[in-house]
Formats: structure tokens, sequence, C-alpha cells
């Protein structure tokens, strides 16, 4: 059996790469970034998405408000510093998970240009898939899923996108889905036609 030399590290002694996790995955890793006003479809599609790749064994992670404002991030708040170091932390996450293999599904409202850069530079432009999902500010506010629109009407929420907060649509967006067009079905199928191409590894059995 010969001797590995002095100083020479095989790979057996290293941490494991990304590679490696993603071959033991079988999966490349990438972030999907959903973006779009309150209420648009962004948890809705990603959990839809989630569901249908997990069917196909690839692994997932969402990462939304739920679990990034309630914990790493709840001394945050809305400030234009604040909504800018929310992001940084998200994207640091995401690099974590995707060094790790793991496909992950940001859903953040995230409305403005310079917000969206930096999580594209932080992850790199390589994994960072950007989806805008789309319904006019009249159809999110009818849906009203978690009653912030009529909290911010009634101007119990200061600085609501697309109220009094601008929302700059994506000039880098990958995909737009219009969510008062489409089914929730269809938009589901619409993010995984576009992703099954860049997360194939190999076959899957
Ligand atoms: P967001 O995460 O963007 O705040 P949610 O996913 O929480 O939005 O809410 C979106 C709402 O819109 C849900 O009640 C969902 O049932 C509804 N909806 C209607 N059509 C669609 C669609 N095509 N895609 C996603 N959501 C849709």
């Amino acid at each position: 059996m010969s001797q590995v030399p002095e100083n020479i590290h095989t790979t057996f002694d290293q941490l494991l790469n990304r590679n490696d996790k993603e071959q033991l995955l079988k999966q490349h890793a990438l972030c999907v970034w959903f973006t779009g006003l309150s209420g648009s479809g962004k948890t809705t599609i990603a959990k839809g998405v989630e569901r249908e790749l997990y069917q196909r064994g690839y692994l997932t992670q969402v990462l939304d408000g739920d679990n990034i404002r309630s914990g790493i991030n709840n001394n945050l708040g809305f400030s234009e510093t604040d909504r800018l170091e929310n992001i940084r932390r998200i994207a640091e996450v995401t690099k974590l998970f995707i060094n790790s293999g793991v496909i992950t599904l940001n859903c953040f409202v995230s409305p403005t240009e310079d917000l969206r850069i930096l999580a594209r530079e932080v992850i790199g432009n390589d994994d960072f898939v950007e989806v805008y999902v789309n319904a006019p500010f009249a159809v999110c506010e009818d849906r009203d899923v978690k009653g912030l629109y009529k909290k911010a009407r009634a101007g119990e929420i200061k600085n609501f996108t697309g109220l009094d907060a601008p929302f700059e649509a994506p000039a880098n967006a990958t995909l737009e889905i219009r969510t008062d067009e489409m089914t929730i079905e269809q938009s589901v199928q619409a993010v995984v036609e576009l992703l099954l191409p860049k997360i194939q590894l190999e076959a899957k059995h």
C-alpha cells in the first residue's frame, strides 16, 4: 500500500464540498427567489413546487417570513437599513443550504431592485433564479390572505409595499407568473418545468 506523503492531504481528510453533497443528493442546488406583492402567491407556489419536487426525489427548503423573520432576523424592522440586512442574512443562509446541495425556495416581497441585486450578488448569479410572482395590487388586496391590506388601509402598517412604499417590477426575472390569470396548479407547473433541467444531475429512479 502506498504511503501518502507528509503534508499532502487526501480529499478524505478534507471537508466534503458542495459537489460531494450534490452527488449524494443527486441534484444540482440553486436558489429560486420568488418576488412579488404580499398575497401575490409566492408561498402558495413555493409549497406546491416543494411537494412536486419531493415526489421526484429532490430535497428543498422553503425560506419565508415565517421561518426567517421570527427567528434569525427577529431583531430587524422595516427601515431601509434593516430591509437590506434582512435580505443579506437570508442570502447568507441560502448559501449555506446551497453548499449542502439543497434547493432553496425563497419567498420574500423583496420590493426593490437594490434588494434583489444584493441577494443575487451574495448567492451568486449562477445559483440565482428570479421568479416574479405578479398579480395586480387590487387582486392581492382583495385576497388579503393575512389581513395586512386591511391594516395598512387603516394606517396600522406604515410603508406597506404597493400602498405607501414602491414595488419595482424586476428587470432580471427568469420567469413571470401572472397568478390572477393562472391557476395554482399551472403556476406550480411553470416553475417545476423551469427548474427540472437546472437541478437534474442524473436521471432519478
Ligand atoms: P404571498 O406568499 O405572496 O404573500 P400567499 O401564497 O400567502 O402569497 O397567498 C396567495 C393567495 O392567492 C392564496 O390564497 C392562493 O390560494 C391565491 N391564489 C390564487 N391563484 C393563485 C396562483 N395562480 N398562484 C398562487 N396563489 C394563488
